[in-house]
């Protein structure tokens, strides 16, 4: 079967993507699904549809389907937990994948801790601290999962998920399955990895552990804990937590400045555009109201943006990843 861009718009592409099913169907014995709106699978609540959609917890099926999909020329979207993504209107033309790969091991001598990439970062920590297993509370009640914390380096009260790396399972663009320990091969910088650019899939993330004091872990797990229930939104608000990254240190070894300490002076926590506005209590998070859309969202960010640039000259660098087609862009 021919795959790949047929090279015609419109209706024939619809065609295109029944026979990418077909042969993604046959080659991974999964069931695809077609047009799947991807505003159920993010924490903005926002996005069109996905043209395909897989879910797989398998990491041999994931290698297949990442292979036939790379060689059919097909985008693709790996989904965690969608915490962190902006989702165009139009949705997205390429397959997205949702990566439900599970498991938590320990090794023999309670060190080395792998985890499947689908599990929810703050359910893993709440049951680690049970066990009296330190190493990841800095993450305690972070959105996402496994798989989407290590990709994006993700990041809170002075910890990475980069830092506490030892080694991972990857699924590379051609299929094959990598057992990664030299950690250079993630190219870990603030808040992103080379993951996305290598278009790998994460499958099993390592990380160091130790046996610990549960009333210790569980202190500082509620310490921060109590920190994001003051700063963020509740949990039945849509948002995908900070919209920008903060900025660089002027100097080595310096702190990084809150992109949220430059909008407080721009008066951000005034702004909305739609159903799009800012948090009242955190001036660098965008939440949807209701029924925002991702044009609200980015028409927001833009003004709030270009705020900051006018009072400070800083250009502000999106931390939220934007999916899809740009508002306006056509094909
Ligand atoms: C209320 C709130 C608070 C937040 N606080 C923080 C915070 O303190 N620090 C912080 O860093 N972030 C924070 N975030 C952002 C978000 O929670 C993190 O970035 C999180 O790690 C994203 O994980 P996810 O599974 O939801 O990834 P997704 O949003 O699903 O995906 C994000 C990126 O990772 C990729 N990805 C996902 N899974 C895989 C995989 N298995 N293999 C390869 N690539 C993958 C996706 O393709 C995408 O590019 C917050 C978000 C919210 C809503």
């Amino acid at each position: 079967m021919l795959c790949g861009d047929n090279g015609l718009p419109g209706r024939f592409l619809i065609l295109d993507f029944a026979s990418h099913k077909k042969l993604l169907e046959e080659t991974t014995g999964l069931t695809l699904e077609r047009d799947v709106p991807l505003r159920g699978f993010t924490s903005l609540g926002i996005g069109g549809p996905a043209a395909l959609f897989a879910v797989t917890d398998s990491p041999s099926t994931m290698g297949k389907l990442i292979s036939t999909a790379t060689g059919c020329g097909l985008e693709i979207l790996v989904l965690g937990g969608g915490t962190n993504l902006l989702v165009s209107d139009e949705g997205f033309e390429g397959i997205a994948v949702h990566a439900r790969i599970l498991g938590v091991e320990l090794s023999e001598d309670g060190d080395r801790l792998t985890v499947g990439a689908g599990v929810p970062v703050a359910g893993l920590v709440e049951d680690l601290i049970a066990r009296g297993i330190g190493g990841l509370e800095f993450a305690a009640g972070l959105p996402g999962t496994i798989g989407g914390a290590v990709a994006g380096n993700a990041g809170c009260f002075g910890c990475t998920f980069g830092q506490k790396l030892v080694g991972a399972t990857v699924v590379t663009g051609k299929g094959e399955v990598l057992e990664v320990d030299d950690l250079s091969w993630f190219g870990f910088e603030y808040r992103r990895s080379s993951v996305s650019a290598r278009q790998a899939v994460v499958t099993t993330a390592t990380f160091a552990v130790r046996p610990d004091d549960r009333s210790r872990l569980r202190r500082e797990a509620d310490e921060h804990l109590r920190n994001r229930r003051d700063r963020h939104p509740a949990k039945e608000i849509m948002t995908a937590g900070s919209y920008f990254k903060n900025l660089e240190p002027s100097e080595p070894g310096g702190h990084r400045t809150a992109a949220g300490a430059l909008l407080d002076q721009v008066g951000a926590r005034e702004m909305s555009v739609g159903d799009a506005a800012v948090f009242e209590r955190h001036a660098n998070i965008v939440i949807n109201r209701k029924n925002a859309t991702a044009e609200n969202v980015l028409e927001l960010a833009g003004r709030m943006a270009a705020k900051v640039k006018k009072k400070f000259d800083i250009e502000l660098e999106p931390e939220v990843r934007f999916v899809g087609r740009r508002p306006g862009m056509g094909f």
